[in-house]
C-alpha cells in the first residue's frame, strides 16, 4: 500500500513508514492510501471473537503494509492494554433504546485522543528503523490543553524519540495544567510561555521553519518531527472503533450482519468522523455519518450548503476540543469526493480568500453519506442535565454535543437505525461545567469541581485524574514567547 497527496495527481510513491515519520505531504496536502483496502462481512465476523488489540493489528494491516503482522499486534497489545485502557479500549454503553454510545475515553488522559496517541508513537518509532534513520525525533507540539498531555503519555518512553510541549500559560484548566507539570517518562519536556495559544503554535511552527535550529539539531543527532493530528499515523488507527463497535452491536443481537446503522461523532479537526468515513468505503455498512458541532457551527453550514466559510466569529466554547473554524481533515474527504485537481483548488481558495463552494456533483455525494447539526451552549448544557436525569447517564461536553445532533437528526429523519455516538472525554475531564449543568451550581474552582462531581453523581472519577493535587510537579518552567528556541535547545542541552 503506497500513498500520496491529496493535492497531487502523480502516482502514490511513499510508503506508511515514510508518511508516518514525514506527517505532512511536501505540497502542502495530507497523505491518502492510493486505494482503499476491502473488508468483508465474512472478516467483520471473526473480528467479533477477537479482542481490541487484535482487530486493530488486522485492520491496521491493511493500511500498513510495510510493518509485519507481528509487529503491528505487538504494538497494539501495548498501546491498548488492560491496565492503561481500564474498562476498555472502546466500549459501547446502551444510553437508550437504539441510543449506544461508544467511549473512546478509557485510556490514560480520559479523552479519546489516547486512541491514536498510545499506538502513534510505537509506528513512527519503527518507522524510524524502517527508514534507517540514525538520529533521534524530536516532537514538538504546542498545546490548548487535552493534545499536550495525551501526546506526553503516548510518547512517554518510547525508543528513539523525545517531546518537548509548550501550553500558553494562563491559557489552559488548573487541571490539564497539572496534568501536564506532573508528566513521567525520561524523554518528556514541558514548558509554559507567556502568549496565548496561537502564540505557542506559531512559536512552534517558527521554529520547524528555522533554518539555523534545524541544522543544529541536525548537528547533535536530532530531527523535528510533528504529532498532529493531520499525520495518518493518528487517522488509521481510529478507524479501528468503529468496526469494533459493529463488532459489538452483532455480539449483543442488535444487528444482523450485514444490517446499516448510524454514527454521530463530535467534530472539531474532522480527523474522528473522517475516520468513520473510511470505515464506510472499506465495507462497514454505515448509513448516515453525523457531523455534530458546538455554537462553531461552520461544518452544519457546510454540509448544509455546500459552501465553506471561515469569515465568521469564532466562539469560546464549554467543548474546547470542537472551537475549530478550518477542519484540516475536511481536505481528506474533499479528495475522495471530488478528486486531487478540485481539492487543490478549494484549498487555495480557503488560503486566499477564507470561502469555497463545492460543485453540485461534489455536493450531492457528500449529502448522500453526511448530515450536519449543531448544539449551542444551552443546547449543551440541557443535553448532559437531561441524559443524567432520564437516562442515569453522565455525559461530557462534547459528548453532548453530539447527543444532542443524534436527537436532532432521528426527530427530522424518523430513521429508527441503531446509532453509534461517539464520546470523546470523560465527564470529568471537563468537571466544571458538567458539575454545572447536572446541579445549577458553580463549583469552587476547576479542581474541586472533580470531587464535587463525583459527590453529586455517585461516580468515580476516573484514574487518570484521580489524586492530581498530590503529584509530584516536575515541569514549572514558563518562557517569554521569542524564547522558545532557546527553551527546546536548553531541554537537548545544545550550546
Ligand atoms: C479532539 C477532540 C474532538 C474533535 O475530534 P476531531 O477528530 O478533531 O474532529 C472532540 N472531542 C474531544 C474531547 C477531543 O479531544
Amino acid at each position: 500500500m503506497l500513498y500520496k497527496s491529496t493535492r497531487s495527481q502523480a502516482a502514490a510513491t511513499h510508503s506508511a513508514a515514510q508518511i508516518i515519520k514525514q506527517g505532512l505531504a511536501a505540497d502542502g496536502g495530507l497523505f491518502v492510501p492510493e486505494k482503499i483496502p476491502s473488508l468483508t462481512m465474512h472478516e467483520i465476523e471473526a473480528l467479533c471473537h477477537e479482542s481490541y488489540p487484535v482487530r486493530a493489528a488486522k485492520i491496521l494491516a491493511k493500511f500498513l503494509s510495510d510493518y509485519t503482522y507481528e509487529e503491528l499486534l505487538a504494538d497494539c497489545e501495548a498501546a491498548y492494554n488492560a491496565s492503561s485502557f481500564v474498562g476498555g479500549a472502546a466500549p459501547l454503553v446502551n444510553l437508550d433504546g437504539n441510543k449506544e454510545i461508544l467511549e473512546l475515553w478509557h485510556g490514560p488522559t480520559a479523552a479519546f485522543k489516547d486512541m491514536a496517541l498510545q499506538i502513534m508513537p510505537r509506528l513512527l518509532s519503527r518507522a524510524l528503523k524502517k527508514t534507517g534513520e540514525e538520529r533521534t525525533a524530536l516532537i514538538l507540539v504546542a498545546t490548548s490543553g487535552d493534545t499536550g498531555k495525551a501526546a506526553l503519555e503516548g510518547y512517554k518512553d518510547i525508543e528513539g524519540i523525545k517531546i518537548m510541549v509548550f501550553y500558553p500559560v494562563d491559557g489552559v484548566s488548573r487541571v490539564q495544567k497539572l496534568q501536564m507539570a506532573t508528566q513521567m517518562g525520561d524523554n518528556v519536556n514541558v514548558c509554559a510561555i507567556e502568549g496565548n495559544f496561537d502564540d505557542a503554535q506559531t512559536g512552534v511552527k517558527v521554529i520547524f521553519g528555522d533554518d539555523t535550529m534545524v541544522q543544529k539539531l541536525n548537528e547533535n543527532g536530532y530531527f523535528f518531527s510533528s504529532a498532529n493530528s493531520i499525520n495518518w499515523g493518528r487517522l488509521a488507527p481510529q478507524i479501528v472503533y468503529y468496526v469494533s463497535a459493529y463488532c459489538d452491536l452483532l455480539t449483543e443481537g442488535k444487528c444482523h450482519a450485514g444490517d446499516p446503522f448510524n454514527v454521530c461523532v463530535p467534530t472539531g479537526n474532522f480527523g474522528n468522523i473522517f475516520a468513520a468515513y473510511i470505515a464506510k468505503l472499506m465495507g462497514l455498512p454505515i448509513n448516515k455519518l453525523i457531523c455534530a458541532s458546538n455554537a462553531n457551527n461552520i461544518l452544519t453550514d457546510f454540509l448544509r450548503t455546500g459552501t465553506y466559510d471561515r469569515n465568521r466569529d469564532f466562539y469560546l466554547t464549554m467543548s474546547p476540543s470542537m472551537d475549530i473554524l478550518i477542519s484540516s481533515n475536511l481536505e481528506r474527504l474533499l479528495y475522495f469526493t471530488a478528486g486531487s485537481e478540485k481539492t487543490a483548488d478549494y484549498m487555495k481558495r480557503l488560503n486566499t480568500n477564507g470561502v469555497y463552494h463545492v460543485d453540485a456533483d461534489v455536493f450531492a455525494k457528500l449529502s448522500e453519506n453526511f448530515v450536519g447539526y449543531f448544539a449551542d451552549e444551552e443546547t449543551t448544557a440541557n443535553t448532559i442535565c437531561n441524559c443524567w436525569e432520564q437516562y442515569g447517564y453522565l455525559a461530557d461536553t462534547h459528548t453532548a454535543v453530539a447527543i444532542s445532533a443524534a436527537e436532532q437528526y432521528i426527530k427530522e429523519s424518523g430513521d429508527m437505525l441503531p446509532m453509534v455516538i461517539d464520546s470523546t472525554a470523560s465527564p470529568y475531564k471537563f468537571a466544571n461545567n458538567v458539575y454545572r449543568a447536572v446541579t445549577k451550581n458553580e463549583p469552587e474552582s476547576d479542581l474541586a469541581a472533580l470531587d464535587a462531581l463525583a459527590e453529586a453523581t455517585s461516580t468515580a472519577i476516573p484514574y487518570p485524574l484521580c489524586g492530581l493535587a498530590q503529584r509530584k510537579v516536575r515541569f514549572d518552567k514558563v518562557v517569554a514567547k521569542e524564547e522558545m528556541a532557546a527553551a527546546v535547545l536548553e531541554y537537548l542541552g545544545i550550546e
